[in-house]
């Protein structure tokens, strides 16, 4: 007779990016050890979960989240422990932050060493970008480096001049050197001249108020980066991951790259879709200081329907946890704002609540940009997915639920929320980490400093995965298929 199982998840709808069943969760040593159907009898476990008329979906893996992170003047208010037990609230189960250096005199190395001893007080499991501002003649053994230590994205700025970003020449040589690593390039697109320009020209008029931030940063801004970063990723044969795409021309160059065999990914944040310009001229901009900004409630809606229809692969929170203090402290300059938006614990209510709708149309897609493409894109083995094999991290959500956000009231280090008072679908009931119950009716059980360092894998291999279309041209082309 065998033993008792550690844990059994009994009579839930299991929801995958591929589909769904009504199945009882086996879960073992941390790990999901089989899915049996329903109508079979509970096996033993020591403890059962009853999950009848209930969802069952894989943790969340928030591939975009900024923890302890100094930019210029300001720093982000929540440490690892803080950011991973919001992210648990939250139904996230993995978070990936980066490793930034915080100034010229920090190399890439060291500021992913430093964020890995950070994360030794994560209660979520973590993965590391990297991040290059200057190219020199040391970087490729740094990234080599990094590789070997299971890092293998870097993320590069195309703005922020002064602080973060990187030139083209800097772009171009770690777009190459990543492709060689098997590994990808992260970039943020937003054309600086262009930005630096309608800024100044902005300020001409006066308007340096948050209430014009949306007015400073076009479009055509994005669009325009986002152009010049595919054509550098087809000269190299680099793949690229688009962070924070805010308008559907900058998806559709994507989908339009992919169509052409490019590797090239589109990830959206829950605030670019649920959410509009018209939060600058309403009685709280300051929650809303972000880059890009909010767009019009047409762009919004276009952006939506892409979501929906596959043409974006990640939904992600860039939660950066700043606070009203912080944010209000130069509300009149824009140019002196910290910009960022805390958002790692309403990642999954927010796109519950746009994208499923009654029955339970569009869980699927859901599950694919809140877990299993992120875990896909950034090669994170075991992650994303309920099935027997991967690590036993599961949200259990009752998929009729609504609560009203409460900005004051959720656990990240801040004191907003820029969905406070919105009515949403999605809050996790229950949350499984590594196979602990961390979350349940009973509130949070702290697993301490519980969560692992993930390495990555590399990003072709990843994409070879059983089921994930058999190379990265073939992969390439079935997502090619799937856009607009
Ligand atoms: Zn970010």
């Amino acid at each position: 007779m065998t033993a008792p199982a550690d844990l059994v998840i009994a009579h839930g709808t299991v929801a995958n990016a591929d589909g769904r069943r009504r199945a009882h969760v086996v879960v073992d040593g941390g790990r999901i050890t089989a899915l049996l159907d329903a109508a079979e009898p509970v096996p033993p476990a020591r403890q059962v979960i009853d999950a009848a008329g209930l969802l069952v979906i894989p943790g969340g893996v928030d591939g975009h989240c900024h923890v302890a992170q100094t930019t210029g003047p300001y720093t982000t208010l929540d440490d690892y422990a803080l950011t991973s037990t919001a992210a648990l609230w939250g139904g996230t189960t993995t978070i990936m932050d980066f490793g930034i250096p915080r100034d010229a005199s920090e190399t890439p190395l060291q500021a992913a060493r430093h964020k890995l001893e950070l994360a030794r007080q994560a209660r979520c499991d973590v993965a590391l970008h990297a991040s290059v501002i200057d190219w020199d003649e040391t970087v490729p053994a740094q990234l080599q480096e990094l590789a070997d230590l299971g890092i293998r994205s870097v993320k590069l700025y195309m703005t922020n001049r002064g602080t973060t970003m990187a030139d083209n020449d800097t772009v171009l040589q770690v777009m190459r050197q990543m492709a060689a690593l098997d590994g990808l390039t992260w970039i943020h697109a937003e054309h600086d001249a262009i930005i630096a320009d309608c800024t100044a020209e902005h300020a001409g008029r006066g308007q340096t108020g948050i209430e014009h931030l949306h007015l400073t940063r076009p479009e055509l801004a994005e669009e325009a980066s986002v152009r010049e970063v595919l054509a550098m990723a087809e000269y190299t044969g680099a793949p690229v991951y688009f962070v924070h795409q805010s308008t559907p021309g900058a998806v559709d160059l994507v989908t339009e790259a992919r169509v052409n065999g490019l590797a090239a990914y589109s990830e959206t944040c829950p605030h670019y879709v649920a959410l509009d310009d018209t939060v600058y001229s309403g009685p709280v901009p300051e929650w809303f200081a972000c880059c890009p900004p909010m767009r019009s409630a047409e762009t919004a809606a276009a952006l939506r329907e892409r979501l929906l229809g596959g043409a974006v692969h990640a939904v992600a929170s860039d939660h950066s946890c700043y606070d009203l203090t912080q944010k209000r402290l130069h509300t009149e300059d824009i140019r002196q704002m910290p910009h960022g938006l805390p958002g790692v614990e309403t990642r999954l209510p927010v796109a519950f609540t746009e994208m499923v709708g009654p029955d339970l149309a569009g869980i699927e897609r859901l599950v694919e940009v809140f877990a299993a493409g992120p875990a896909r894109i950034n090669a994170l083995p075991g992650k994303g997915a309920v099935a027997e094999g991967c690590d036993a991290d599961l949200v259990i959500l009752d998929p009729a639920e609504e609560r009203t956000v409460d900005g004051a009231g959720l656990h990240m280090g801040t004191d907003f929320s820029p969905f406070h008072g919105r009515s949403l679908r999605g809050w996790p009931q229950m949350v499984v980490a590594g196979g602990r119950v961390v979350l349940d009716d009973g509130g949070f059980h702290d697993p301490g400093p519980a969560g692992r360092f993930l390495e990555q894998a590399g990003f072709g291999e990843a994409l070879a995965w059983p089921g994930q279309g058999g190379s990265r041209q073939a992969a390439g082309a079935a997502t090619g298929q799937d856009g607009e």
